[in-house]
């Protein structure tokens, strides 16, 4: 009876054993758990603070009202510009335009959408729905030739040289024009070519290097020098 007995008390306390082996494992099962919980919750927050950052400062936020504000004032001086040399032609220049389809992210708090465009609402903000903005520079002229193209181009980047030297207080300005006339029909070139020096100095380049390989764009700046190629050599004049 005592050996009975004896036998049994082993195996009751491999038992315990065993159940104390299985309660410790099932203890750091559960922390490991606890641990992967919380790591997640704490990624979850950092995506969240990334989108709402995103939305506050991103292209969509802070960059855009920056952007569109110093926009706005580059267009209406190179219009300005475009009026001054009586070319016809205007251009705008656009920071977004409305893209195909609803927005990807919600624009107030930056929170994903679903892919579902039945999504009308942001889960988390209850902001609405807008369209899907795509963000980026567009400059578009008034007609749509390559002439006018670059027409616009070249005003637009003098604006926004002006723009530059204003905002940066900047006690002179420089340009540098490589065949600014090269795509221009005779109408234009002559336009511009007869208002180069005033916008030059309307928009603050003091100094300017224009390169052209046509004689009557030059003919309205202060000074010129002349490069004449016969095949072989090369002669260079000052000619103003
Ligand atoms: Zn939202």
């Amino acid at each position: 009876m005592m050996a009975e007995g004896r036998a049994e008390l082993r195996d009751a306390e491999a038992r315990v054993a065993a159940l104390e082996g299985a309660r410790q494992a099932a203890g750091e099962a559960r922390a490991k758990g606890d641990a992967a919980r919380a790591e997640a919750e704490a990624l979850e927050r950092a995506v969240r603070t990334a989108a709402a950052a995103a939305a506050i400062f991103g292209k969509g936020g802070a960059q855009r009202r920056l952007a569109e504000g110093a926009l706005g004032e580059i267009e209406g001086q190179a219009n300005e510009l475009l009026g001054e040399c009586e070319i016809p032609l205007s251009v705008r220049v656009q920071w977004a335009r409305e893209g195909s389809g609803v927005a990807a992210s919600c624009s107030a708090c930056g929170e994903p959408f679903p892919r579902s465009e039945k999504a009308k609402v942001c889960a988390r903000c209850g902001a609405e729905r807008g369209p899907n903005i795509v963000h980026s520079l567009s400059i578009d002229p008034s007609a749509q030739s390559g002439g006018a193209r670059d027409l616009a181009g070249i005003f637009v980047q003098l604006a926004a040289a002006a723009w530059l030297v204003a905002d940066r207080d900047a006690e002179w300005g420089c340009a540098l024009l490589d065949e600014p006339t090269a795509t221009l029909d005779s109408f234009n070139r002559r336009a511009l070519s007869a208002h180069f020096s005033q916008i030059l100095s309307r928009v603050g380049c003091t100094q300017a290097l224009v390169i052209s390989h046509s004689s009557d764009a030059m003919q309205g700046l202060p000074g010129r020098i002349e490069v004449v190629s016969d095949g072989q050599w090369s002669t260079a004049r000052v000619t103003a």
